[in-house]
């Protein structure tokens, strides 16, 4: 089994109405306080596990939880039949987020990081153009084909301020910004005149919902009567 790493109420106003990611009583497995996903058994609800596919092994099957958030992300922010799209941070939610992209339909993916074997595995992932940051941002209003980039979608797996800033500044007028990545600091430093100038689409983004489940447990869960 797969298993969605939180734990949410079934009948909150959320779960209810089919957005169960952002319960107000979910409880995250994960991470701190909660380290219950590190142990060996944990209990959790039939729900919040999918059966892995006849044929998958365990290794394969790490992949399904990351998928499905940026399954989630694709429901949120529809990607147009050949669009561009730019994804900051080639780590494995940068790379995963570049390849379905390339599945829904974008026709030129730009991927930047500042690790260079990590740009170089996202080229040969099938990214059309990757960009090497060894700063982690390429900051100001220097020069560089990134600087040239314009995206119709810009997905942030990095988060960090400068990285927010950079992919604000490379969406194109009337675009979409999207941060799926978590910031490190409660506060960022983000210029929002990048954003309002062009009157961009800010999405963010928290886990997924229901995309690795199939309809009829989504079902049955979003009409559980019953608190887990
Ligand atoms: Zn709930």
């Amino acid at each position: 089994m797969a298993i969605e790493p939180a734990i949410t109420c079934g009948y909150c106003e959320f779960c209810r109405s089919g957005r169960h990611n952002i319960c107000v009583r979910s409880r995250f497995m994960a991470t701190r306080p909660r380290w219950t996903f590190f142990a060996k058994y944990a209990v959790v609800p039939a729900a919040s596990t999918v059966r892995i596919p006849d044929g998958m092994d365990y290794v394969k099957a790490t992949v399904i939880e990351p998928l499905a958030v940026i399954m989630h992300v694709i429901e949120l922010v529809r990607i147009p039949v050949g669009s561009t799209v730019a994804v900051i941070g080639a780590g494995p939610i940068g790379v995963l987020t570049a390849a379905v992209a390339r599945v829904a339909g974008a026709s030129r993916i730009i991927i930047a990081d500042k690790v260079r074997h990590r740009v170089e595995k996202a080229l040969k992932l099938g990214a059309d153009a990757g960009v090497y940051l060894p700063d982690g941002a390429a900051g100001g209003e220097g020069e560089g084909p990134h600087r040239r980039t314009r995206a119709d979608i810009v997905v942030d797996a990095a988060a960090k301020s400068e990285t927010i800033n950079d992919g604000l500044r490379i969406t194109r007028i009337g675009g979409r910004f999207v941060l799926i990545g978590l910031p490190s600091e409660r506060e960022l430093k983000i210029d929002m005149h990048l954003a309002m100038g062009k009157e961009l689409s800010l999405q963010t983004i928290k886990r997924s919902n229901h995309t690795a489940h199939p309809p009829s447990s989504c079902w049955s869960r979003a009409r559980s009567p019953k608190p887990w």
